[in-house]
């Protein structure tokens, strides 16, 4: 209800609307996204595509580690030893270099996290950094890939990419038994919350790109 007020310019009602307007304004809440699933299973080529279509910020821990090897600083000298063996690269680095990210891009309209987070602490860690900016996951888009087929994309894929941990076999298995030892627990974590959608991630780039775009556009209203 509007009440009387001493001050008669109060007393107009557009005034008090416009008041009434900027106190209730609430700031525009970020969508945010994590693009699931194994080494080989289309993380990549899928975020690019996403990114023009919805704007998203692009946060890969696996680019971001890449770029640090080139510019061979202390971080990317420390990392590389982890990539070249499948392994992790120890939560501390990568939760530290992911709310360095999340904080130099205040503004944006969502995040796209690609290959992060990959363990239930960096899932964890992830969702107070996202709270300290009064924000949350909105939606885990998990593409699932039979084994066989992830070892000959790797492959593939290291013939153009160069990647050396794509390249050899006893290192795609490391990877994709670090996804299943620890990795997978990331998708139990967001499950208890109903955030996760599960794909099959077989098929066109063309065809998965349209399930995940139908996925984030029913989540989005
Ligand atoms: P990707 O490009 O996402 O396949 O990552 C390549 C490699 O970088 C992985 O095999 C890990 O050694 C490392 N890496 C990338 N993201 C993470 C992460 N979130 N946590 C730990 N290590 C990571």
């Amino acid at each position: 209800m509007l009440m009387k007020s001493s001050d008669p310019i109060l007393d107009f009602i557009p005034v008090k609307l416009i008041i009434f307007g900027i106190l209730n304004h609430k700031p525009k809440q970020m969508f945010n996204l994590i693009l699931f699933g194994p080494p080989g299973s289309g993380k990549g080529t899928q975020s690019e595509k996403l990114i023009s279509q919805y704007g998203f910020k692009h946060l890969s821990t696996g680019d971001i580690l890449r770029s640090e090897i080139a510019n061979q600083t202390e971080l990317g000298l420390k990392a590389k030893s982890y990539m070249d063996a499948g392994q992790l690269v120890p939560d501390a680095v990568v939760i530290g270099m992911v709310g360095s990210a999340i904080a130099a891009n205040p503004g944006v309209s969502g995040f796209l996290f690609d290959g992060f987070p990959r363990t239930k602490a960096q899932a964890e860690a992830l969702d107070q950094l996202l709270a300290s900016h009064g924000e949350k996951i909105d939606l885990v888009l998990a593409m699932e890939v039979p084994e066989e087929e992830l070892v000959q994309r790797m492959i593939g894929r290291s013939k153009t990419s160069g990647r050396t941990d794509d390249a050899d076999p006893e290192v795609q298995k490391k990877r994709i038994a670090v996804y299943k030892n620890e990795t997978l627990a990331v998708a139990d974590h967001y499950s208890q919350f109903d955030r996760v959608v599960t794909l099959n991630g077989l098929g066109s780039i063309d065809d998965i790109f349209s399930s995940l775009c139908k996925e984030i556009d029913a989540k989005k209203g």
